[in-house]
């Protein structure tokens, strides 16, 4: 069988409010222990909730950045289930219709050049639960986190592999950083994912029967959850048998999507609308009160960067998917005109320390100023790029300049052309077997040269200039 996957994902984003969805209890999940509760999120009979502002204004924020339709008049919803960390017994959500609708976010394809669009079918407004733990013959409950404002969007079965997957929730993390509505964190729970995933045959518009992963925390759960549920799939459908709607869960240790339930029909739960809650009713004037406060966004920021520094579109694209990043490589372009060797600097060695020691670009002791200087160094030719990649984590650590680690420790590339001719003449009387070659052709020999003067010279010669030396020694062109 030739077969193609089909996955659509759901989103559920904590909002970075000062106070809960209802209530105002402060919003402190990590705090002391059912500290942060009160009768309204304890669900005490006779308590109403009162709608959090601050939540409905962060959900058109992230509405109008990702081009829905905004309803004028939307509705609360009571979505019923029963479940110890929620004590109301029932969620408040956004059933018929959500705040926004039909939007759409443009993503990286998984060749990292080429980009597409991934439609939103909604995004709605909610509430978290609490959280239960469980030990051993007991569990226990924390409300803390209990009507804690959330965001659902929903995709549109648009994806067709785990990197579009992946390259889609780094861009919902930087438009709601960017947006300043959520620390939109996987790995702390402030984000968590969903993927819906089927089987077609290739080329064929009916879609097969879809699975549900639930809640997964890392981008490396979503790959690993989308490849072992594609094999799955086809293994059950190549058997001959059908894939079962089901909803399931990631297991980390084992790798395995493990079957939470069986969907016997669609869940029931009872949804009716909220009968504590008036509709939610947006005003005109509110709309264009945000639309002014927008800030400037990752794929503009991104489309800029390609056109005012001429970088790549994948560099600009990994630039901007992290605020802060992007403005430390705007401050470097600030003091160097070099932009593109910047960039390199930044993708390549800058970026691989930072996500070594998981430290927040903002806090880090290379600054702006020092990565320059070494771009500098390296392009004036004062030291070579192997030095240069082996004093940036020097610098990185200590907050030294490496223009002066280079002063102290003498690490100039030896650009002498005098010396640099005595040792090349010496290379060439010593190895005349090489020199044959060499003249005969063989291009390669080259980099024989080119090492052993290297060696010779602890790494800090001049590698142009040693080959050009070569060549002038043996006439060669
Ligand atoms: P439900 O009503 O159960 O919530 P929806 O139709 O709203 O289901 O879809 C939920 C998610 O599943 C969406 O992200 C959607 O894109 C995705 N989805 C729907 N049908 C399929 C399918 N056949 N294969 C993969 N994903 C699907
Ligand atoms: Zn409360
Ligand atoms: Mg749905």
């Amino acid at each position: 069988m030739n077969l193609e996957p089909v996955i659509g994902i759901e989103i559920h984003v904590q909002l970075d409010t000062k106070t809960k969805a209802w209530c105002d209890c402060e919003l402190k999940v990590n705090g002391f222990e059912n500290n942060y509760v009160c009768e309204v999120c304890s669900a005490q009979p006779g308590t109403l909730p009162v709608v959090n502002k601050k939540a409905v204004e962060y959900a058109l924020r992230l509405g109008l950045a990702t081009n829905c339709s905004i309803n004028e008049v939307s509705f609360y919803d009571r979505k019923n289930y029963f479940y110890p960390d929620l004590p109301k017994g029932y969620q408040i959500t956004q059933y018929k219709t959500p705040i926004c609708e039909n939007g759409e976010i443009e993503i990286l394809k998984e060749d990292g050049e080429s980009t597409k669009k991934i439609r939103l079918e909604r995004i709605q407004l909610e509430e978290d639960t609490g959280k239960s733990t469980h030990y051993g013959d007991y569990s226990l409950i924390n409300l803390n986190r209990a009507g804690t404002p959330l965001v659902e969007i929903v995709t549109r079965p648009d994806f067709v592999n785990a990197k579009e997957v992946t390259n889609f929730l780094k861009k919902v993390q930087a438009i709601l950083v960017y947006l300043g509505v959520s620390k939109a964190n996987l790995q702390d729970g402030n984000m968590r994912c969903d993927v819906n995933l089927s089987l077609k045959e290739v080329g064929s518009e009916v879609f097969g029967t879809r699975t549900e992963v639930k809640n997964l925390n890392s981008y490396r759960s979503v790959e690993r959850a989308i490849a072992y549920e594609m094999i799955r799939q086809k293994e059950t459908l190549e058997k001959g048998e059908k894939v079962l709607q089901q909803t399931l869960l990631f297991d980390v240790e084992s790798g395995k999507n493990k079957v939470l339930r069986t969907k016997s029909d669609a869940d029931d739960y009872r949804y009716f609308p909220e009968p504590d809650l008036l509709p939610l009713i947006v005003e005109e004037n509110q709309i264009e009160t945000i639309k002014k406060s927008m800030p400037e966004l990752p794929d503009a920021k991104k489309n800029r960067f390609v056109s005012e520094y001429s970088i790549p579109m994948y560099d600009a694209e990994v630039l901007c998917s992290d605020k802060e990043l992007a403005n430390y490589f705007e401050q470097c372009c600030k003091l160097d005109k070099n932009y593109k060797k910047i960039s390199n600097w930044i993708l390549s060695e800058l970026l691989k320390y930072v996500n070594e020691s998981k430290t927040e670009i903002s806090k880090i002791k290379l600054s702006p100023k020092h990565l320059v200087d070494i771009v500098n160094l390296v392009d004036s030719g004062k030291i070579s790029g192997k030095i240069a990649k082996e004093i940036f984590v020097e610098v990185y650590d200590s907050g030294k300049l490496a223009s002066e680690i280079v002063k102290e420790k003498g690490l100039e590339q030896n650009s002498n052309s005098d010396e640099l001719e005595t040792l090349v003449q010496e290379l060439i009387n010593s190895n005349p077997k090489e020199v044959e070659e060499l003249k005969n052709g063989r291009d390669r020999m080259m980099g024989f040269f080119v090492g052993q003067v290297m060696k010779k010279t602890g790494g800090k010669a001049n590698p142009k200039m040693t080959t050009d030396l070569v060549k002038k020694l043996l006439g060669l062109k």
